[in-house]
């Protein structure tokens, strides 16, 4: 994934004339991680900031459990434990406890490699339980977007409302529905942070279902949620913890008005979204296949057939074109490759 290379030089006005999160996507992660100003956090709150394919990995270290939320993609399990057993994360500690925000495959892909590492107790949200019980894969966003995961076993669930102690901090789960009906955000008045998942980013939040109107109005929500609490911190699932709570909620409130009754944009965005995804995991793909592919995975073809109505070829076209011009993707070779690969 080239997380510790750096993609470009900067000159030190280009830098600062930069967004901070288009340096971290143009910028290896962890070195920039290291550049950038961090917002402080406590001793026992340490964050591993991976990237899209992979939700970051956050550790609070207590004196008798280690908690860890969120786990990575599957692909990337063995990099996730290798980085959890680094000293400034994990090291040769135990791992206790895990727990989940949400469902999807990037934060809950490597939860059965870590619970064979650890023999940890695992807990879900409670609005994810049944999803997970019964290994629902189009519930789960799996096969019916191209992704994947090991399916797991939990101990037990984490409830809205309830409070918990990890890392020697008070925790309160707070339902945050919207981009998943059953995530959880985790608040600590104490600390003033909050782990946030997907329901905020520092530029955005996670995707929402254009067939699922109430979704988005859910999101909202959730984004008036978390102004009303007192945040110092934020820690995202995706990307480096922030301190600008304000600006951050605003740009998600902004991007919520521009998605407001139009499915047609929701569902692009899904579509970039999810081929963008598979392109992180897969690094390449050969452009020949890839309207074989779109025709093969439901979320493609179901809406291709709603929303868009054109050959496989067409949209796959489309959406190549679409991915060149955010500079997320590039062609080279009759391949389209993830650009910082
Ligand atoms: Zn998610």
């Amino acid at each position: 994934m080239g997380s510790s290379s750096i993609g470009r030089d900067w000159s030190a006005a280009e830098f600062d004339a930069t967004p901070r999160h288009e340096r971290w996507r143009e910028c290896g992660v962890e070195i920039l991680y290291e550049i950038v100003d961090q917002p402080r956090l406590p001793p026992q709150i340490r964050v591993i900031v991976r990237d899209w394919l992979s939700a970051n990995n956050i550790i609070l270290r207590g004196r008798d459990t280690n908690v860890l939320i969120d786990t990575g993609y599957v692909s990337r399990a063995s990099e996730t434990l290798s980085l959890l057993r680094k000293p400034k994360h994990l090291g040769s500690e135990p791992l206790n406890w895990l727990v989940n925000t949400h469902c999807h495959s990037d934060h809950m892909g490597g939860n059965a490699a870590i619970q064979r590492a650890y023999a940890c107790r695992t807990s879900v949200p409670e609005g994810e339980a049944e999803l997970i019980r019964a290994w629902d894969t189009r519930g789960l966003w799996l096969d019916y977007a191209g992704q994947h995961a090991e399916r797991f076993d939990f101990d037990d669930v984490v409830v809205s409302g309830r409070t918990y102690r990890w890392g020697d901090l008070e925790w309160l789960a707070i339902a945050a529905p919207g981009h998943d009906p059953g995530a959880l955000m985790f608040y600590c008045a104490e600390e003033r942070a909050l782990i946030t998942g997907d329901a905020l980013w520092e530029n955005g939040f996670g995707i929402v279902l254009p067939d699922v109107p109430e979704e988005l109005e859910e999101a909202r929500r959730t984004l008036d949620a978390i102004a009303a609490l007192d945040v110092r911190v934020v820690i995202p699932g995706h990307g480096p913890p922030f301190a600008g709570v304000a600006g951050a909620l605003e740009r998600s409130f902004a991007r919520v008005d521009a998605l407001r009754g139009n499915p047609e944009r929701i569902a692009r965005n899904v579509l970039k979204v999810m081929l963008m995804f598979s392109l992180l995991d897969r690094e390449s793909i050969p452009l020949a296949t890839l309207p074989d592919y779109l025709a093969s995975v439901p979320i493609y073809r179901e809406y291709n057939e709603r929303y868009f109505k054109q050959t496989a070829a067409q949209l796959a076209d489309w959406l190549v074109g679409e991915l060149e011009k955010s500079r997320a993707a590039r062609r080279a070779g009759g391949l389209l490759l993830a650009s910082n690969s």
